[in-house]
């Protein structure tokens, strides 16, 4: 099956998403040079309809998208590009382009927040607890009591998931799976650590290899 370049501009949007977080990072359209760039380089590379040219994500700023994996849709006009972003990859600033929510009416509203899959709103939320004075949360006790805190916590959480799965209702294993993974976030979060890290450490162990590994092989 060939892919379906439009008729009068021979361009197909190409939407970039984190292979990891599952976050929508931009849209941009490719024509079939950009494409075959995007492929060879494993850098994320588009066309530009308002400077004619090509443009390679990152080429100036250094927030290139390396591609992993590329996928057309069902009727091949339109790609998702699975992509490791390097820094923002909006030109705003702004890690996604996606940050203009709607409203119930439909009007775009004033705030500016990220489209974020949960795991990153759940992320986001702990983050917004380390540095809020303001109320005083059970996040806010156990980042204030520290490693030690935290670690006795996840130790008592962990046993619990243990003892649920061995003899429990499923959705007994299913809360204290909850449990620990609060908890594991907000030890990552005491240390500063981003989800996403985590989620490419657990990616490095499946050993898939997308373009951008191929393409750097070559080099
Ligand atoms: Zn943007």
């Amino acid at each position: 099956m060939d892919l379906t370049f439009d008729s009068q501009t021979g361009l197909l949007p190409a939407v970039a998403q984190d292979r990891l977080t599952g976050q929508v990072r931009m849209v941009a359209y490719m024509n079939r040079e950009a494409l075959e760039r995007t492929l060879r380089t494993g850098n994320a590379t588009f066309f530009s309809r308002s400077r004619n040219a090509l443009w390679t994500k990152g080429e100036t700023s250094g927030h290139v998208l390396r591609v992993h994996a590329v996928y057309a849709d069902c009727d091949a006009d339109t790609l998702v590009l699975l992509v490791d972003p390097e820094g923002p990859s909006c030109h705003t600033g702004r890690p996604s382009c996606f940050f203009r929510r709607l409203g119930p009416d439909g009007a775009v509203e004033s705030e500016a927040v990220e489209a974020e899959p949960f795991l990153q709103l759940l992320e986001r939320i702990l983050r917004d607890r380390t540095t809020s004075t303001a109320e005083r949360s059970y996040t806010r006790s156990l980042l204030d009591g520290g490693a030690e805190k935290i670690g006795k916590k996840m130790r008592e959480e962990a046993d619990e998931y243990a003892r649920a799965l061995a003899s429990e209702s499923d959705q007994r294993v299913l809360d204290e799976a909850a449990d620990v993974v609060y908890h594991l976030l907000v030890g990552l979060r005491l240390r500063g650590l981003d989800v996403r890290a985590l989620l490419a450490v657990l990616a490095d162990r499946t050993k898939q290899s997308g373009h951008a590994e191929k393409a750097s092989r070559h080099r």
